[in-house]
C-alpha cells in the first residue's frame, strides 16, 4: 500500500489494522467469508473511476469498451454458473437488488409475503426497521415453534387468505434446506411472483452441494461476499421474461453508474467458483458446520432446529444461564468473532439475544476442518462457562492466536 501510506498513513494504519485482526481472529460469522488477493486486486484496479451507465453497447458514456467486455463477461459467466435465463450484475448490494426486484414488477403498496425477521429473515424483507416495508404492504409467516422448520402449511394458508402478488423464501439464519419446488407451488397457486433471497448460500448452490432455487423462482438475488467467497454487491438471476424490467428498474431506475470495478471482482469470484477446488472447500463447509452442531450439541447446548444442513448453526445458549451479547463480547476478547441472534420466539430482545450464530466459511476458507472445529468448540465452551476467569481465558486466547498462526488467511 505504498501510495496509500504517502497520501493517508491514518487511514493505511487503520487497514494495516484490520488485516492483522483478521489474521490473528477465527471469523465465525456466517456472513463473512475470506477473499482470496485477486479479489481486492480487482476490486481496487482502474475501473473504480469509470462512468458507464447503461447497459454493454448502449452506455451514456464513451470510452466503454472493456466496460463492455467486462461486464458481458460477468453476465455470461452468471448465467452459465448458476444455469440462468439472465444475470444483472449491477446491483451495488443485496439490499438494493432486493429493491430492484420489488420495484421491477410490483406497484408501491402491493402485497408481499416473506419469512420473519426474527426466525431467520432479512431486514430488506419488509422488516417493520427497513423502508421496504413503507413500499410495500408486508406479512411474514414463521416456523414451526416445534420443529423450528419452515411451517409451509402455514405459508400456503397466509398466502390464500393475504393474496400476496410476491412470495419472499430465503433466509439470513435458517440452518435448513428450503424446499423451492413447494414454495413454487404455493407461489402459482396464488398467481405470486416468486423471489429467492439466496445471499448466505449462493456459494453453496453454485457448488450444487445445495439445492438450486434458479429453475424454481422467477427471481433470485445474492451476495457476492458470503459463501459465494467474492467481494461486497449484488447480483439478480431472472427468468428470460423478466429481463428488460429488471434492466430497466436497476439503471435508470434505481442506480447510477455501476461499479465496475465491484462487478470485476463479481467475474473473478463466478471464475474461481466454476473449479473443483471451489466444490471441495463448499463440500468442507457443510461439514465443518456439521461439526460445529455436533460439537455444541455433546456440550450440552441446544442447537436450534437440531442440526444444519447448511454452512451455518444456531446455538441456543439459555441451558447454559449465559445471553447472546455475553457471549459475543466473551469470545471476541479470546479472538473469536461470531454475532449474537435472536432464536426462534426468543424472549429476549435482539441487542441481547438468547443465541448465537456460527458459520463455518471463515475456518473453512483458512483450511480448517473437523479436527480444529472440535477443538474450536471446546475452546469456545470453555471460554463461555469461565467467563470472568482470567487465567482460563489468558489459556483460550493462547490457543486461539496458535490455531491462527498454524492456519493463515493469507500465505504471503
Ligand atoms: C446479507 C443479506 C442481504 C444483504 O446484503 P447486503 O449486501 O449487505 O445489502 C440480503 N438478504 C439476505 C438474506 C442476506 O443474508
Amino acid at each position: 500500500m505504498q501510495y496509500l501510506a504517502n497520501d493517508d498513513p491514518e487511514v493505511a494504519r487503520i487497514i494495516q489494522g484490520e488485516e492483522a485482526r483478521m489474521e490473528n481472529t477465527l471469523d465465525l460469522i456466517a456472513a463473512e467469508n475470506h477473499a482470496p488477493r485477486s479479489i481486492f486486486e480487482a476490486q481496487g484496479s482502474i475501473f473504480s473511476t469509470k462512468a458507464a451507465e447503461g447497459y454493454p453497447g448502449r452506455r451514456f458514456h464513451a470510452g466503454c469498451r472493456y466496460a463492455d467486455e467486462l461486464e458481458r463477461l460477468a453476465i455470461h459467466r452468471a448465467e452459465k454458473l448458476f444455469g440462468a435465463g439472465h444475470a444483472n450484475l449491477q446491483p451495488h448490494s443485496g439490499v438494493s437488488a432486493n429493491l430492484a426486484v420489488y420495484f421491477s414488477v410490483l406497484a408501491a403498496g402491493d402485497r408481499i409475503l416473506a419469512m420473519k425477521l426474527s426466525h431467520g429473515g432479512h431486514l430488506s424483507h419488509g422488516d417493520p426497521a427497513s423502508v421496504t416495508s413503507q413500499c410495500f404492504y408486508f406479512r411474514h409467516y414463521g416456523l414451526d415453534l416445534q420443529t423450528e422448520r419452515i411451517d409451509y402449511e402455514a405459508v400456503r394458508a397466509m398466502a390464500e387468505a393475504f393474496k400476496p402478488r410476491m412470495i419472499i423464501a430465503g433466509a439470513s439464519s435458517y440452518p435448513r434446506l428450503i424446499d423451492y419446488p413447494l414454495m413454487a407451488d404455493i407461489a402459482q397457486s396464488v398467481s405470486a411472483y416468486l423471489l429467492v433471497d439466496m445471499a448466505h448460500i449462493a456459494g453453496l448452490v453454485a457448488a450444487g452441494v445445495v439445492p438450486s432455487p434458479v429453475p424454481h423462482a422467477d427471481f433470485v438475488t445474492f451476495t457476492t461476499y458470503k459463501t459465494l467467497k467474492g467481494g461486497r454487491g449484488g447480483v439478480i438471476l431472472c427468468k428470460r421474461a423478466h429481463a428488460a424490467k429488471i434492466s430497466k428498474t436497476i439503471f435508470p431506475g434505481a442506480q447510477g453508474t455501476p461499479s465496475l470495478n465491484l462487478l470485476a471482482a463479481k467475474a473473478v469470484c463466478l471464475k474461481l467458483a466454476m473449479g473443483s477446488g471451489f466444490k471441495q472447500e463448499q463440500r468442507k463447509i457443510l461439514a465443518n458446520a456439521a461439526a460445529f452442531a455436533a460439537g455444541f450439541e455433546n456440550k450440552g447446548y441446544r442447537i436450534v432446529s437440531g442440526g444444519t444442513d447448511n454452512h451455518l448453526v444456531l446455538v441456543d445458549l439459555r441451558a447454559k444461564g449465559l445471553t447472546g451479547d455475553v457471549a459475543e463480547k466473551t469470545l471476541e476478547a479470546v479472538g473469536i468473532v461470531v454475532n449474537r441472534n435472536v432464536i426462534p420466539g426468543d424472549p429476549e430482545k435482539p441487542d441481547v439475544a438468547s443465541g448465537i450464530r456460527i458459520g463455518s466459511p471463515g475456518v473453512t476458507a483458512r483450511g480448517m476442518g473437523e479436527v480444529e472445529v472440535a477443538q474450536i468448540v471446546a475452546l469456545m465452551d470453555s471460554a463461555m462457562i469461565n467467563r470472568g476467569k482470567g487465567d482460563v481465558l489468558d489459556s483460550v486466547s493462547r490457543e486461539v492466536a496458535d490455531l491462527c498462526r498454524r492456519f493463515p488467511i493469507y500465505r504471503d
